[in-house]
């Protein structure tokens, strides 16, 4: 198998329909930049912030923060690095955080919440961004939005801190792209100017369905029992689908399910044309796409949606059976 993913490793994924999915991959350290030739990535979907101030007991400074980010696009030797913002809260409590009892952290202050309630910590990793940059394209994006006015004021620190950075005569990026995570079901009704103010859009699937199922993601007793094939969750990745078709708001995904081939399959046969996964996913992913023409997929999830089934899965896996 390993054979197998290696000779499709340089090639595209793209389908028996002529569709090209892009693949990317989700990091979180520099030490996994070199999975980034050896997987075939297109570059990071999703890079995890918070993993490098989780690992350390005081809060990092500017200059060692930049000179980390400059070494990992430094890495990414051109391929699009997508930096999410501190994801922390009462679950992932920073060393030198003051902890709060929470009742429920993971809907509680987290995230973008805190990032904006504090601004000291997020406006540090902004100008550190824009300064490992050195020139280069720049790619944010800011996790757990959950309303449009969160987006807007995160978008306009950012940009404040442009601003700033000019005033210094700093160089500034060639180019700069702010995205939101989407992880709560309330953006994917969200107002038009949403879709319109964010360059690029990312479902955290993670979350989004830990909150669609009011299901614990880190609950064992419950966090199988939703499957992500279940026709509800898959008609909410339509209706995303569309809003950021409307606006022509590029849009992928990159929680844990973009890995799994079944999954990955499914949401590229429901619109998605880019996915972020671990690096190992890639060639898995990669092959079954590749075997996919996915207007035949989609006509098995229709059929399967206005059949009453409570999951796709089972009439996907017949249909992928059946082809052997
Ligand atoms: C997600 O929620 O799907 C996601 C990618 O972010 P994290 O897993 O870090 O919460
Ligand atoms: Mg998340």
């Amino acid at each position: 198998a390993l054979e197998r993913y290696a000779s499709i490793r340089d090639k595209p994924a793209e389908t028996q329909c002529g569709s090209r999915i892009e693949l990317q991959m989700n990091a979180g350290l520099m030490a996994d930049l070199p999975s980034l030739s050896t997987s075939g990535a297109e570059g990071v979907g999703l890079f995890r912030t918070e993993l490098q101030f989780l690992t350390r007991s005081n809060v990092p400074k500017r200059g060692e923060l930049a000179s980390l980010y400059k070494r990992v696009m430094d890495a990414a030797g051109g391929k699009e690095v997508t930096f999410r913002t501190l994801d922390i809260g009462s679950d992932k409590v920073l060393p030198y955080m003051k902890p709060t009892e929470e009742p429920n952290p993971a809907m509680g202050w987290r995230a973008i919440r805190v990032g904006l309630d504090k601004r000291g910590v997020m406006r540090m990793q902004l100008q550190a961004l824009i300064r490992a940059a050195e020139g280069r394209p720049l790619t944010v994006m800011f996790p757990f939005i959950a309303q449009l006015e969160e987006f807007i004021s995160a978008r306009e620190a950012l940009l404040l801190e442009m601003h700033r950075e000019k005033s210094l005569n700093h160089v500034l990026p060639e180019s700069l792209k702010i995205g939101a995570m989407l992880e709560t079901p309330s953006m994917a009704f969200a107002p038009r100017r949403f879709f319109e103010l964010a360059d690029f859009i990312s479902i955290g699937g993670n979350d989004l369905k830990q909150f669609f199922f009011a299901a614990d993601r880190e609950n064992e007793r419950v966090r199988r029992r939703y499957d992500t094939l279940n026709v509800s969750f898959l008609s909410l990745i339509e209706q995303i689908v569309d809003r950021c078709a409307e606006t022509n708001t590029p849009v992928s995904f990159c929680g844990e399910d973009a890995g799994r081939p079944i999954e990955a399959m499914c949401f590229a046969a429901m619109g998605l044309r880019k996915l972020s996964m671990r690096p190992a996913s890639i060639g898995p992913v990669k092959h079954l796409l590749r075997r996919t023409d996915l207007d035949e997929a989609r006509a098995v999830i229709d059929a399967a949606r206005t059949s009453g089934a409570q999951s796709v899965r089972p009439a996907v896996m017949d249909w992928l059976k059946r082809r052997g």
